[in-house]
């Protein structure tokens, strides 16, 4: 289980989660180490956010929650299960910018 990004984050990747995460797991929009750091680049460039959020990795996740308050789009939930219907595929995304196999009851 892992926290997950979902929609909201989406062209927003306000970052404010990647501040607070103990054990530096927050990554995206594209570089899957650099804890958000191509964020502030992007955001100067017109359309440079556009189609794109940050992910959580779920192997290092380590289910703290204090993530969750930070989000000012709510974009986060607890659990894969805790997901709306919705924003299901945002939790294979998640798993997938890490190269993680999705749990198969959540593809
Ligand atoms: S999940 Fe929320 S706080 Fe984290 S980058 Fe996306 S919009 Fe920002
Ligand atoms: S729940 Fe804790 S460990 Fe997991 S992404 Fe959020 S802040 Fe990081």
């Amino acid at each position: 289980m892992s926290y997950i990004i979902t929609s909201p984050c989406v062209g927003v990747c306000d970052t404010a989660c990647v501040e607070v995460c103990p054990v530096d797991c927050i990554h995206g929009p594209k570089n899957t180490t650099g804890a958000g750091v191509e964020v502030k680049e992007l955001k100067e460039q017109e359309g440079g956010l556009e189609g794109l959020q940050l992910y959580i990795d779920p192997e290092t996740c380590i289910d703290c929650g204090a993530c969750e308050p930070e989000c000012p789009v709510d974009a986060i939930y607890p659990s894969e299960d805790d997901v709306p219907e919705e924003d299901r595929s945002y939790i294979k995304k998640n798993y997938e910018f890490f190269g993680q196999s999705c749990p198969p009851e959540y593809e």
